[in-house]
């Protein structure tokens, strides 16, 4: 059986990174990068440009940048498996890393499996359709972009994501609309407020997105009324999901402790987890961020406290 000191379990900008110290630092560790629990690579795979990832003045698309992490962490004796964790035994020491072809005794292990962004699947939302053209699921990451400038925005969802991400959207649309499907927003009473009185915002109650259509981008939306059934097309240039993330932790079938929103719990300022040994970097552990450099950057903190819990424990296991 394959042993390590170091297994990163997940792909994106926090295992990358995390994957970069640990192998300057000798770790020698080793990636399962995913399969067919998301695209390798992470969230940033789907998307198009990144322009707020500092060190790139003109921008750099998602797998770009990917690539270049992944090289990086390459260099220094990375060793990648492109398949996903299915188990890991969190109660033996070390522990067990379970793939479909392969089990590794891993000292210290870092999961980096990152946070699905919800969206709903109709008319013209999939990947080969208008996904990165015009509907997208993070405002604060493609608000700015030159497509959706002085046009109309259509967020989808009620809660506080929705408003803030509406807010967010009112410094470059002309008007932004939150597509609830009730009456009433989830969102804290303070944030609802905000958006039912921001000029620019406009609520529209019981209403469900029905279809996106465009020709190269985005053009329009049509809505269902949930009351009436009636139908209604208006003119858009955006869509952007705000009904949630889950965070990628089934394989841990519940050994490791989680906030009460399925997030994995750290101890504050820290990635150490309810498991000695045990690290958690990047969006499978933040809710409230979410970006690509504080996932990069947690990664960072992940792989600098496995290094010194290894280095705390006299004994050598392999
Ligand atoms: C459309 C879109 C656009 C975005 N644009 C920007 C932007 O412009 N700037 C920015 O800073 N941020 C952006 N973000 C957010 C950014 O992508 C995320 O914050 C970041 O990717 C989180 O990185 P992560 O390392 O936590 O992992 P993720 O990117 O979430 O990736 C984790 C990966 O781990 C793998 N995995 C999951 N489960 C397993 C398993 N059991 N075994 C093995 N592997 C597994 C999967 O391949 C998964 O894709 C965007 C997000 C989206 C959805």
């Amino acid at each position: 059986m394959e042993k390590r000191k170091l297994t990163i379990i997940g792909s994106g900008p926090a295992s990358y990174t995390a994957a970069i110290y640990a192998a300057r630092a000798g770790l020698n560790p080793l990636v399962y990068e995913g399969f067919y629990s998301g695209p390798a690579g992470g969230q940033l795979m789907t998307t198009t440009e990144v322009e707020n990832f500092p060190g790139f003045p003109q921008g750099i698309t998602g797998p770009e940048l990917i690539d270049l992490f992944r090289k990086q962490a390459e260099r220094f004796g990375t060793t990648f498996i492109a398949e996903d964790v299915i188990a890991v035994e969190t109660l033996r020491s070390p522990f067990l890393v379970k793939s479909s072809s392969l089990e590794v005794l891993s000292e210290s292990v870092i999961i980096a499996t990152g946070a699905t962004a919800k969206r709903l699947y109709v008319k013209g939302t999939h990947d080969t359709e208008f996904w990165q053209k015009g509907v997208t699921a993070c405002a604060v990451c493609d608000g700015a972009m030159p497509i959706f400038r002085d046009q109309d925005l259509f967020v989808i969802g009620g809660g506080d994501t929705a408003v803030e991400e509406a807010l967010f959207l009112t410094r470059f649309g002309k008007k932004v609309y939150i597509v609830h499907r009730r009456d009433e927003l989830r969102a804290s009473k303070i944030m609802a407020s905000r958006a039912l009185n921001h000029p620019k915002i406009t609520l529209l109650w019981n209403s469900e997105l029905e279809c996106v259509e465009g020709d190269r981008v985005v053009r329009s939306v049509t809505l269902k009324n949930s009351l009436t059934g009636a139908l209604t097309t208006y003119p858009a240039a955006g869509v952007f999901f705000a009904i949630g993330h889950e965070p990628n932790t089934k394989f841990l079938g519940g050994q490791i402790e989680l906030e009460s929103n399925g997030y994995i719990k750290v101890i504050k300022g820290s990635s150490r987890t309810s498991r000695e040994g045990i690290f958690a970097a990047g969006d499978v552990q933040d809710h409230v961020y979410r970006q690509a450099i504080t996932a990069a950057g947690s990664g960072c903190m992940a792989a600098l406290d496995a290094e010194r819990w290894l280095a705390e424990q006299e004994h050598v296991l392999l």
